[in-house]
């Protein structure tokens, strides 16, 4: 990761990498391990019990208006214990055991595809475990969404040592347009527009010159995602949920090439690629697992020693999440896994803020970090989702730069956690009323502008 700090007078500024390198597929892991919560945090009953064999590509648990979860082994499902999300929250969880031979399910198709609606695409994709097109009004809204005006493909990934959405514009760039052409038949009138990084401009233009482009720069910011959905959408900053809400729909470029492959072979997507770093690795490696590898297997198979005091993060080391168990899955989120040594682990610390504006002085959305993050620090979350953590775009950056090693991002996701949890368990009638939502003209500050280009 480069970063540059002159003298320590302006904020760093941190480059995307711009690597390459050979996809590799691993061989299936014995075990997978599937936690029973969809990516909005709804529950998944499961349809299988221990005991029962499954074949890869089965619906093993799903949830009234979601898509369902699928096998990604053929195989046996075993006792289970609950299992922990890449956040560290508990949730129910299963098990499957490979089987010797991993037979597939019975494909689904469109009896008739060349009559088939949009709807018809639809509900066959969702069915095939396309989770983007069937996320429900959120919890307590009972308006339905709105239509989808506008479809934005993701080929940008939001961590310097991360590549997979942008290797779809590189050699997975069939795939994407298979992904591209599903996309135009479910999306009726909305506009697709596909996100990419400024260097990969011309590769993008060239194979997909019907597709509507947005260019963002090479910033470790123009890179993340809810500024990128602010963009298009010309509002404040949007998580995916949010920009849905507003008519804009955020799918990964994975994602869209998981539908274009679903369409064709009338399958689900089993599987998930993976950018993987450590200091044995030259360089970053990209693999493509199945969903559900224990983090274990994924180790095992680059020949990655884990030392004590080592951390293994899901996701890069400014916004990744650390592991306490290495039996933790590969999830549909997880674009990214860090080993990182005990010396360059970042050791946060309850010391307390010596105010010295740091945080408040790098943070693209101006959030006064120093004061939300003590009201969090003494849950008071409520205060700290008042005062802002809402609209934390969680890049990491107040931590990187705070001299005191205050764990701030955790801060800020505690906050923001606990009071959708809150607000979840609250009586539907008396919910306290949501914060604003980010003003439109909340630019990020400085050095850490977005130079973003339409
Ligand atoms: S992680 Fe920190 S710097 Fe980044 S948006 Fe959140 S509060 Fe601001
Ligand atoms: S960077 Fe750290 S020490 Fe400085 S104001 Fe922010 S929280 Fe306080």
């Amino acid at each position: 990761m480069k970063a540059e700090r002159f003298f320590g007078l302006r904020n760093p500024r941190i480059e995307m990498n711009d690597w390459q390198g050979e996809i590799c597929t691993l061989p299936p892991p014995a075990k997978v391990r599937l936690p029973l919560i969809h990516p909005d945090g709804t529950e998944l009953e499961p349809l299988v019990a221990p005991g029962d064999r499954v074949v890869r590509g089965q619906p093993v648990a799903t949830a009234p208006d979601h898509a369902p979860l699928h096998a990604p082994i053929a195989g046996e499902v075993l006792e289970s214990g609950p299992l922990y999300t890449p956040a560290g929250e508990q949730t129910r969880g299963l098990e499957l055991s490979m089987a010797e031979e991993d037979l597939w399910a019975r494909p689904h198709t469109l009896a008739e595809p060349d009559l088939a609606t949009p709807d018809d695409v639809r509900a066959l994709l969702v069915e095939l475990g396309a989770w983007t097109w069937a996320t429900p009004p959120a919890p307590g809204d009972e308006a339905p969404l709105p239509a989808v005006d506008a479809v934005a493909v993701l080929a940008i990934d939001q961590e310097p040592e991360i590549a997979v959405q942008r290797r779809f514009l590189m050699e997975l760039r069939a795939e994407l347009s298979r992904g591209l052409s599903a996309l135009a038949r479910v999306a009726g009138n909305a506009r697709l527009v596909l996100v990419v990084p400024e260097s990969l401009q011309d590769e993008a233009r060239g194979a997909f010159p019907d597709v509507e482009l947005f260019q963002v720069g090479s910033d470790y910011l123009d890179n993340d995602w809810r500024l990128a959905l602010a963009r298009i959408a010309g509002t404040g900053n949007l998580t995916r949920a949010a920009a849905r809400q507003a008519g804009l729909l955020a799918i990964t470029a994975e994602e869209a090439a998981c539908l274009g492959l679903s369409l064709e072979e009338g399958q689900p997507g089993t599987e998930k690629l993976v950018t993987v770093s450590a200091r044995s690795l030259p360089q970053p490696v990209t693999v493509r697992t199945r969903m559900g590898t224990p983090v274990n297997h994924l180790l095992a198979q680059l020949d990655i020693a884990v030392e004590e005091g080592d951390r293994v993060v899901f996701g890069g080391r400014l916004r990744g999440e650390a592991q306490f168990d290495l039996d933790a899955p590969v999830t549909r989120e997880t674009d990214g896994l860090t080993v990182i040594p005990a010396a360059d682990a970042y050791c946060p610390a309850e010391a307390p803020c010596i105010n010295c504006g740091r945080c408040v002085h790098i943070c693209p959305v101006r959030i006064q970090v120093n004061l939300v993050s003590r009201y969090a620090e003494f849950a008071l979350v409520e205060e700290a989702f008042q005062q802002g953590a809402h609209a934390c775009i969680e890049c990491g950056l107040c931590g990187y730069v705070c001299p005191a090693h205050r764990p701030l991002l955790q801060y800020m996701r505690f906050a923001v956690r606990r009071y959708h949890e809150a607000l979840a368990a609250a009586p539907t009638t008396d919910e306290p009323a949501g914060p604003e939502a980010p003003e439109p003209d909340s630019e990020p500050a400085g050095e850490s502008t977005p130079a973003v280009t339409a």
